[in-house]
């Protein structure tokens, strides 16, 4: 996962970060792929951390749609 961190830019709308809802200011952390955006670095990590550990416990699914007769 990628992120950019953003310093003194300021969002077209009121935004909540991703991970704790609190309202994000003029500094804040974008994910590039998902465009979520968090209000510092630690709660960046701490949703990446989380997010890993969820996929982590999914089967993965190996040949979905096909079926083979
Ligand atoms: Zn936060």
């Amino acid at each position: 996962m990628r992120c950019v961190l953003v310093n003194g830019a300021k969002l077209k709308a009121e935004a909540l970060c991703a991970h704790c809802g609190n309202r994000v200011g003029v500094n804040y952390v974008r994910e590039i792929d998902t465009r979520l955006i968090y209000c510092d670095f630690r709660c960046y990590s701490i949703a990446v951390e989380t997010s890993i550990r969820v996929l982590g416990h999914r089967t993965p699914i190996i040949n979905a749609g096909t079926r083979s007769a």
